[in-house]
């Protein structure tokens, strides 16, 4: 699967928005049903489209935290490739009807925020729907009533697939249904079309699929759809090396997604075994931006033995988002990687240091 073809180059690196795609991309979309779902607090329109023609009915929403704009990257581009004349789009438009929420919280879009206007997380409003967003999603997947729904999300640089130095690219969760998170039919339908996407992606990011911890939750809105019956997949686009723009990623999500179609439309869920789904590494928290070890050698007030962690915070800065390095950690740290190290006991990274000024000024200032 060629994904450069089906790309959508209006929608590039962090900064999506709906003022985009309102101005852009729903304007020039032909034979594709479009709705307004609802309103956000601030008063932006919450669009959804529809395509396909098939009995199983597929809900997707993305950018239901604002600052998370890789599966929306992505899942214009499987909105291009439906609209393809791809023999497989063919296939899944038979079988499915797929509505998508490109942005559901536009107002955090705008603001490149987690939460909505009023500084609520709508993934911490599934039960209360004190906020439109939380209300326009629940009425939507009421009135369509989907046979499955993905749920599309981000997840920081920080996260391994389990405890090797492979950062967790992808992670995917069957989200819980009950507090002492039982396995049933709805859970395991989710658990087995993880499989499918995970046996895919191993074959291009080996060791790179990371699973979360299903504690419930029932103000998380999948595991409240999954509480109602309906299988409920969380999608969690990653860290892949050198890509912090998450274009890379944006393509493995593609792919996860065309899978995850195919194998509905084609009714093969039953074929993939739950025990695969449990195989996958979880997720851990063992990954700074970067690592830098010996730091005692450039900074004297450092002891030996400790490492500096750094991670970057996004920031916002008119249509871009810039990535800007932090301390967070001094100390051992044993068990954890850099996405790019440093060794100051090593003469050449240390004259590499001296390239990456900000970098280098963090350490030399740096407290234990
Ligand atoms: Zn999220």
């Amino acid at each position: 699967m060629n994904h450069s073809q089906y790309k959508e180059t209006l929608v590039q690196a962090r900064y999506v928005t709906n003022e985009v795609l309102q101005k852009n991309w729903y304007t020039k979309l032909s034979n594709i049903s479009l709705s307004v779902i609802g309103q956000s607090e601030e008063g932006e329109e919450i669009a959804s489209i529809t395509l396909g023609r098939g009995s199983k009915k597929v809900l997707m929403w993305s950018q239901m935290h604002g600052n998370e704009s890789t599966t929306t990257k992505a899942a214009l581009d499987l909105v291009n490739f439906l609209s393809s004349k791809n023999e497989l789009a063919k296939i899944i438009n038979d079988n499915c009807t797929i509505t998508l929420v490109p942005i559901l919280n536009p107002d955090g879009a705008k603001r490149y925020t987690r939460a909505n206007a009023n500084n609520i997380d709508l993934n911490r409003d599934a039960k209360l729907l004190s906020q439109l967003e939380s209300q326009a999603l629940r009425k939507l997947f009421e009135a369509f009533g989907p046979d499955y729904c993905f749920n599309l999300h981000d997840q920081r640089t920080l996260f391994s697939a389990g405890n090797a130095k492979k950062p967790a690219t992808i992670s995917f969760l069957s989200p819980a249904s009950d507090p002492e998170r039982k396995m049933n039919p709805t859970r395991e339908s989710a658990m087995k079309l993880i499989v499918a996407m995970n046996q895919e992606l191993q074959k291009e990011i080996p060791g790179q699929v990371g699973r979360y911890d299903d504690g419930f939750n029932d103000n998380c809105v999948g595991d409240f759809f999954q509480m109602k019956k309906v299988p409920t997949i969380l999608f969690e686009a990653g860290h892949y090396p050198n890509d912090y723009e998450r274009e890379k990623t944006r393509e493995y999500i593609f792919h996860s997604l065309i899978e995850a179609l195919k194998v509905i439309a084609e009714n093969r869920i039953h074929e993939f075994r739950v025990a695969d789904y449990f195989k996958i590494p979880e997720n851990e928290k063992r990954f700074y931006d970067i690592l830098v070890k010996n730091p005692q050698e450039i900074n004297p007030d450092l002891t030996p033995n400790v490492s500096v962690g750094i991670r970057f915070k996004e920031v916002l800065e008119t249509n871009r988002v810039l990535f800007e390095p932090e301390i967070v950690d001094v100390a051992e740290l044993n068990g954890y990687f850099g996405h790019e190290t440093f060794d100051c006991s090593l003469k050449n990274d240390v004259e590499q240091l001296h390239s990456r000024k900000e970098i280098l000024n963090l350490i030399v200032n740096s407290k234990n």
